[in-house]
């Protein structure tokens, strides 16, 4: 039996051509993809595609992941999987977001873009999309999805969606989960690479739940931050602060920084330590910088990447309402996140 597919396509690079006429780029019509892409019959996958309001994703927003987790919701029963069209700038960011939001997700969510339109001669949109597809669509020996679950697939390889990162705005690899092996490497064939596949627990219910709490702030600290900079962030009203350090999770050790977090911390808002290094994780215990954070009840975000570490604080924070409940929460993995 063929597979089927939603293909919900809410904008980027990836829906643009060159108008014949005018030469400006133009969107893409997405409903005629047989039209444009004749090969995808070959593919024996039947597609069917919700267009959104195209948007660059620059203006993503919790909104839209609200959007997506519904057209998913709705749909789940009727697709064997779901491939969303997205620009590249945000892309991490909503797959990170779907990935808390859609639970025990048996079937796949694969997000993909390009990083050059798909209506130019030399676009990365036409092979990203067209594998994006067989992998929505793919089942393995035991007829389950081959890779189900929020994934990122980019330039022949498929990430854990909320491992990635958008790591360069120039190479058409534009994709990175440093620490987090491909969940598939495509080459002549689609290889899976199974031990890094998470299944959800046998007899466990698909949901969606799409409560997302948006007071949040990331804190990226530098070398000549000051003390009312700091302030000024955590009295804005937040209610969870990713707290972007040094290395394996250092900071400065001064008291007015240390004293205005803990004030923060005293006053309900949750603090997450992630690193600003590309890859690594944060461990609290090895300098005496990361100790002083530790002690005044900032919580590791471990190897977690910003993308992940913000839109699951928003998830946190609307699923937990005490201090307590939330550490508890953010110290655990949800779906992936963190660890190996
Ligand atoms: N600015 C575009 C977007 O994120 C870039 C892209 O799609 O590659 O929507």
């Amino acid at each position: 039996m063929k597979s089927s597919v939603l293909l919900i396509y809410t904008g980027g690079t990836i829906g643009m051509h060159t108008d014949p006429e005018s030469g400006a780029l133009v969107p893409f019509d997405f409903t005629n993809i047989y039209k444009e892409f004749p090969a995808l019959r070959s593919l024996e996958v039947d597609i069917e595609v919700l267009p959104f309001e195209p948007i660059d994703s620059s203006n993503a927003s919790p909104e839209l992941w609200v959007r997506l987790a519904e057209k998913i919701g709705e749909n789940y029963e009727r697709f064997d999987g779901f491939v969303v069209l997205h620009g590249t700038d945000t892309m991490s960011y909503s797959a990170s977001a779907l990935s808390f939001m859609l639970h025990n997700l048996a079937k796949p969510v694969v997000f993909t873009g390009s990083q050059i339109p798909i209506g130019v001669l030399r676009t990365d949109g036409r092979e990203n999309l067209i594998t994006a597809i067989e992998i929505a669509a793919a089942k393995d020996s035991k007829g389950r999805a081959a890779a189900p679950g929020v994934t990122l697939y980019f330039q022949n390889r498929l990430f854990r969606g909320n491992r990635t990162t958008k790591q360069s705005a120039e190479e058409l690899s534009a994709f990175a989960s440093n620490n987090y092996p491909p969940l598939a490497e495509v080459g002549v064939s689609i290889q899976y690479n199974e031990q890094f596949i998470a299944r959800p627990k046998s007899g466990a219910e698909f949901g969606v739940d799409t409560a997302l709490e948006r007071e949040v702030a990331i804190v990226k600290i530098f070398p000549g931050l000051t003390e009312s900079i700091l302030r000024a962030m955590l009295a804005s009203g937040v209610k969870g602060v990713v707290l972007e350090t040094y290395g394996a999770g250092n900071a400065p050790t001064k008291e007015w920084f240390i004293g205005a977090l803990r004030e923060a911390i005293s006053k309900g808002i949750s603090v997450v330590n992630v690193t600003q290094c590309s890859n690594g994780e944060v461990n609290m215990d090895i300098y005496e910088t990361g100790v002083a954070l530790q002690k005044i009840g900032v919580i590791s975000g471990r190897d977690m990447t910003t993308e992940a570490a913000v839109t699951k604080m928003m998830y946190v924070l609307a699923h937990a309402t005490t201090p307590t409940a939330r550490a508890k929460m953010l110290k655990k993995a949800i779906c992936g996140e963190f660890g190996k």
